[in-house]
Formats: C-alpha cells, structure tokens, sequence
C-alpha cells in the first residue's frame, strides 16, 4: 500500500501540540474541511499561520498525486518544531514552509492555490482575504479558521480587549458574504468556520 503519511508520528504531534496549548485545528473543523477535500482533490494548498505543521500534514492526505502544500509561519520556535515534525510525518516532499510573517510573504507569492486556509492573526484576516481571492483557481476554495472567535463576533458585547480582532473578523464576514462572487456559508464547528467558493 502507498503511506501517505505517518500516521502514528501524526498523533504524537497532535497529543504534544495540544499539551503545549498550540491552537491546531479542531477535530469537527477538519471533518468539514477533509469531506470537501475528498471530493475535490486540491494540486495546491496554501495555509497561513503553520503552528507545528499538524493541520498541513492532514491536509497531505486529500492532495492530488504530486500535489503541494505551501504554508507560512513567523515564530522561530514553531518553525523548527514544523520542519522536524513534517520529517517525522514523512511528508517533507509535499509541505514546503515559508519562514516569516504572511503579511510580507503572500505578496511574493503568484501562483495559483485550489484550497487555501486561512489560521494566522485575526487582525489581518481582510487582507489574507485579499491576496486569497488573488492566487485562487477558478475552482477554488477558501476556509477561515476561528471566524466566529469564541462567539465574539457574533455578539454585541464590543468592550472586550480583543476588540481589532473581532472588527476584523467581522469584516471578513461581510467582505465574503457580499462579494457577488462568492458563494459563503459561516459553520458554527469548532471555533467557527467560513467556507467560500468561487461561483461557477
Ligand atoms: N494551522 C495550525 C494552527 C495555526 S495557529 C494547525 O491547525 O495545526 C496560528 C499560527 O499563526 C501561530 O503559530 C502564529 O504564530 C501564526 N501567525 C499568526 N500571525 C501570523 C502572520 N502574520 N504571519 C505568519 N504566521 C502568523
Ligand atoms: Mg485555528
């Protein structure tokens, strides 16, 4: 049988990713997102904000044969543990890392992306929002983690210190939901999930 990966190291750097209190992605989260992966299988993924590398080595799975993963993180000590944990994963030859802040990075990037998770600074969702909707593919899919924020954003309660967080998480909302060119559904899993494709 082809080894996709390796999934016994997979759940060691789940179990010490969630120890060390590193937000990973969260189980009914990658369900959605793994279903719509299965039936559309991506060439190019692109994630911001990397962490350990534990949601870029599950999403190796759903890749189309040669299929790549470029993902960006900027903490010095997450891009070490990422680099050893892809080794570990045995999925180093599909995930390539880039080291910085996605801020200065996304616009170096110009190739196309069929999926594209968006995991990194709240306050800057609208602009990775942006340079999403730049690298997309005609059939492209973008998910933004954590969209509702502990049921911030959708409350009226404003006073709460992280306050540009949540205006900026709102912002994506509003910015996904009317744009005529995109279809966006807003999932209350996990720490809520937006999901917007482009329309045919
Ligand atoms: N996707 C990961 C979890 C990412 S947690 C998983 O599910 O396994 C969010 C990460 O984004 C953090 O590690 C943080 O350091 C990184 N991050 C936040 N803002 C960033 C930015 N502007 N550029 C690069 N990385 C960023
Ligand atoms: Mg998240």
């Amino acid at each position: 049988m082809y080894i996709i990966m390796n999934r016994a190291e997979l759940e060691i750097i789940k179990e010490k990713a969630l120890e060390n209190h590193i937000p990973i992605i969260m189980d009914d989260t990658l369900e959605v997102i793994s279903n719509e992966l299965k039936q559309n299988k991506p060439h190019r993924i692109l994630e911001i904000g990397a962490a350990v590398g534990y949601s870029a080595i599950c999403f190796t799975e759903y890749l189309a044969d040669g299929g790549i993963i470029e993902t960006i993180e900027r903490d010095a000590d997450r891009i070490e543990e990422a680099k050893q944990n892809f080794i570990k994963a045995e999925v180093q030859d599909k995930v390539i890392l880039h080291e910085g802040d996605a801020v200065e990075i996304l616009p170096t990037l110009n190739e196309k992306f069929d999926m594209v998770f968006i995991d990194a600074a709240k306050g800057k969702y609208p602009f990775f929002l942006k340079e999403a909707l730049r690298m997309l593919s005609d059939n492209g899919i973008i998910f933004a983690d954590n969209i509702l924020y502990k049921g911030y954003v959708m409350s009226d309660y404003n006073k709460h210190k992280q306050r540009t967080a949540v205006r900026n998480l709102r912002e994506y909302i509003k910015e996904t939901t009317e744009n005529p060119n995109l279809e966006t559904e807003i999932l209350e899993v996990g720490d809520g999930l937006a999901i917007s494709r482009l329309k045919k």
